[in-house]
């Protein structure tokens, strides 16, 4: 049984409305629906921590008009997802790369721009998980995933 937390949550010292914004998703997680048809379907997973999803969408005109994601794993993970299917839907592949990317660098701990701070959005928060550089792979499970799937898709 989860308890209601002060602090002793398993994230640690991640700063109170990142982990807000993360603990949100993880509870709520966004676009979860399945697709009907999808043009792209992908299972990732990560071993490692035993997280996995399944990606689904819908691609028309080179972009997103429908994504779902299902899955389970650690409260990062699932997260995560949450925020990239929140994130994607819509957007042309181009907005999702330039997303994706700007995710990578976050956390990285690289300087972010402010045009890249602006893609982001709430995804700012994931940058807390750079303390954890185990949860680094936990965060990007889904974004890595779901771009390179993309990315071929497109060359079809
Ligand atoms: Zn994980």
């Amino acid at each position: 049984m989860t308890s209601g937390n002060s602090g002793a949550s398993s994230l640690g010292d991640m700063d109170e409305l990142y982990e807000a914004i993360i603990l949100d998703h993880y509870r709520s997680p966004r676009n979860t629906a399945t697709v009907e048809d999808p043009d792209i379907d992908l299972e990732v997973n990560n071993p490692f921590c035993g997280d996995e999803f399944h990606i689904q969408l819908k691609v028309e005109n080179d972009a997103v008009s429908q994504v779902g994601i299902t899955g389970r794993g650690c409260a990062i993970s699932q997260a995560s997802a949450s925020l990239l299917a929140e994130l994607v839907e819509g957007k042309s592949a181009a907005d999702v790369h330039a997303a994706v990317a700007a995710v990578r660098r976050l956390l990285k701990g690289e300087e972010i721009t402010d045009e890249e701070s602006e893609i982001l959005g709430d995804l700012e928060a994931l940058g807390g998980v750079r303390k954890f550089p185990v949860r680094i792979k936990c965060a990007l499970l889904s974004w890595i995933g779901l771009d390179d799937a993309l990315k071929d898709h497109l060359k079809k």
